[in-house]
């Protein structure tokens, strides 16, 4: 099958690696075109003009850009190629609406989406370990194995389109839970004078655990807290959850306090950072730490 990926931001382009590892990919695009040069030199493989370049000559797109409205205006630009046949994986965090939509405008051309959003952060796309969870047609789905087997690791269909955003927006539920907690009990280890790279090493095997913890409180342990999953998209992501639950009549406590944070982080120029920059504000828990 040949397979084209559109979007090599920080996961993109190690889905797309893995892509080519697995002898699928034919060719890539990006919106700013030196990154897509550089990686079709380096894997020899087509850098597409546009899209709709990249569509004509596949059988099957993989899409991972930042938001709806990118998806939408992605969608937009393959269309004028889409043809019966072409299945569009969009891997991106975006809302279950957006992906009917997008589902709805490929239709029009006889094209076929399944949603595919992804988690494992960039170490799970770079070691092609992510957990992708999907939204489609079982018809689909079986298509997409190949493609989805070579860049995750566990791969669940959960339902018809939008279900694969729907278990995300779960997912990141549970991350926005999980990254405050850590900051605060980070922030108390701190004050009460405990070594804390023993209190990650110890704790980081215990029940209080967590993929975050292992791999997120280092970064509060050295006091930085390079790009992983930045502040921005977390919000974004975040700001999803909070819509699905008001249309469900529900507000989530959990998910405003982090939005509030995330807020409060942007503000301070710290939202292209990684989420355990959440620290930076449990640190003030403690003014005398
Ligand atoms: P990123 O590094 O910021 O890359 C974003 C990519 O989207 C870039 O290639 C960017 O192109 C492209 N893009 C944005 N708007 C576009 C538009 N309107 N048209 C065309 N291309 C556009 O983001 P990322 O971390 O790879 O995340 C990508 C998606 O995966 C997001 O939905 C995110 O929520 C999700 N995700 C991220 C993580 C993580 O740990 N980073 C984990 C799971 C899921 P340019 O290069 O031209 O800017």
């Amino acid at each position: 099958m040949n397979v084209g990926f559109l979007g090599l931001g920080a996961m993109g382009a190690h889905m797309a690696r893995n892509l080519h590892r697995a002898g699928l990919l034919a060719g890539v695009w990006n919106r700013s075109a030196d990154k897509a040069i550089t990686l079709a030199r380096e894997l020899d493989v087509h850098a597409a003009t546009d899209p709709a370049d990249l569509a004509e000559r596949c059988e099957a797109l993989v899409l991972c850009v930042s938001a709806d409205a990118d998806v939408l205006q992605v969608i937009d630009q393959i269309l004028p190629a889409a043809h019966p046949g072409l299945l569009v994986i969009d891997c991106s965090t975006v809302s279950g609406g957006t992906a009917k939509e997008a589902a709805a405008r490929l239709a029009t051309k006889g094209a076929r989406f399944i949603d595919a959003p992804v988690t494992g952060g960039v170490e799970g796309a770079r070691d092609a370990k992510l957990a992708i969870l999907v939204g489609g047609s079982e018809d689909d789905f079986a298509r997409a194995q190949p493609i989805l087997g070579a860049m995750g690791a566990t791969i669940t269909r959960f339902g018809d389109v939008g279900a694969g955003q729907a278990a995300k927006a779960t997912n990141q539920i549970l991350c926005a839970g999980y990254i405050r907690a850590i900051g605060e009990a980070m922030s108390f280890a701190r004050s009460q004078g405990l070594p804390l790279a023993q209190v990650v090493e110890t704790l980081g095997k215990g029940a209080g655990s967590s993929w975050y913890f292992v791999n997120r409180a280092p970064n509060m342990v050295r006091g930085t807290f390079p790009a992983g999953f930045r502040v921005t998209l977390h919000a974004k992501d975040l700001r999803i959850c909070r819509d699905m639950a008001e249309a469900a009549g529900a507000e989530l406590p959990v998910v405003e306090m982090l939005l509030k944070d995330y807020a409060q982080l942007v503000e301070e120029g710290h939202g292209d950072e990684d989420i355990s920059s959440v620290f930076r504000l449990t640190e003030r828990l403690f003014p005398s730490a």
